[in-house]
């Protein structure tokens, strides 16, 4: 008996000592360990007065054309994380997006929220939309977002393997429009945290969006007025891709 619980014991501590390891989630280091990569970016170090707006979720058949109507009035180019389910309901947006200047960019093919995708599933997420918008437009993007912005080692790894960098947003310009707040509030949230190089999340797909087209309809005089100029992802941080910021 001494023998058997002898051994139980040591069966025990064992387990208490590898379980752990065997059942641990994703690895997720700190932000600048992606940083350092040059791959990953929450948004531009710059004391260029520039900013990036950024719309998740679309193509949306109401939303998308009302807020490039938008975008067109104000002069203002802006990057559209597209959904490729989205994008194969409607082409024509894609097309749309591109063709008046903006920047398309991959947010995966069906928009699972899954914070423990592999990285097997998630590279074929990504890529099943890379060759749908290549199809369509002659091109790869170059930005990938993760669902829900959801970084671990295996979704940073999965993107970087298919040559795309990834962008998530500045923390502290996410006004959660998702949520439906009014616009005000939209607004007020991005206009009093706006610092240079800020990568401004907000939502064309993914439901109703009057209060953040309107929110955008009111940001963009105010922050021209305050000296800001609007560019791309690509424009924002790849300096030194040939094309001007729109202001
Ligand atoms: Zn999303």
């Amino acid at each position: 008996m001494k023998t058997k619980g002898g051994l139980l014991f040591t069966f025990v501590l064992l387990l208490t000592f590898f379980l752990p390891s065997e059942v641990s989630h994703a690895v997720i280091k700190e932000r600048h360990e992606y940083e350092r990569t040059g791959n990953v970016f929450w948004e531009a170090q710059t004391d260029e007065m520039l900013v990036a707006l950024t719309f998740d979720d679309g193509p949306h058949p109401a939303n998308t054309p009302e807020l490039l109507d938008l975008l067109k009035k104000h002069n203002v180019h802006a990057t559209f994380f597209v959904v490729g389910k989205w994008v194969d309901a409607y082409p024509e947006l894609a097309h749309r997006i591109v063709d008046e200047g903006h920047e398309i960019a991959n947010h995966t093919y069906s928009h699972n929220y899954d914070e423990q995708i592999s990285k097997d599933t998630l590279m074929d997420e990504i890529e099943k939309t890379n060759v749908l918008l290549e199809s369509e437009l002659g091109f790869r993007p170059t930005f990938f977002r993760p669902v829900g912005g959801y970084y671990t080692d295996e979704i940073i790894e999965a993107a970087i393997d298919l040559n795309q960098d990834v962008l998530l947003w500045s923390w502290h310009q996410d006004p959660r429009d998702w949520a439906g707040p009014r616009m005000e509030s939209i607004a007020a949230h991005i206009l009093n945290g706006i610092t240079p190089g800020d990568v401004i999340l907000l939502h064309d797909g993914g439901g109703d969006r009057e209060e953040t087209l309107k929110a955008v309809d009111r940001i963009i005089p105010i922050l021209k007025h305050r000296g800001y100029s609007f560019a791309t992802a690509s424009q924002l941080l790849h300096s030194n891709t040939p094309s001007p910021a729109s202001s």
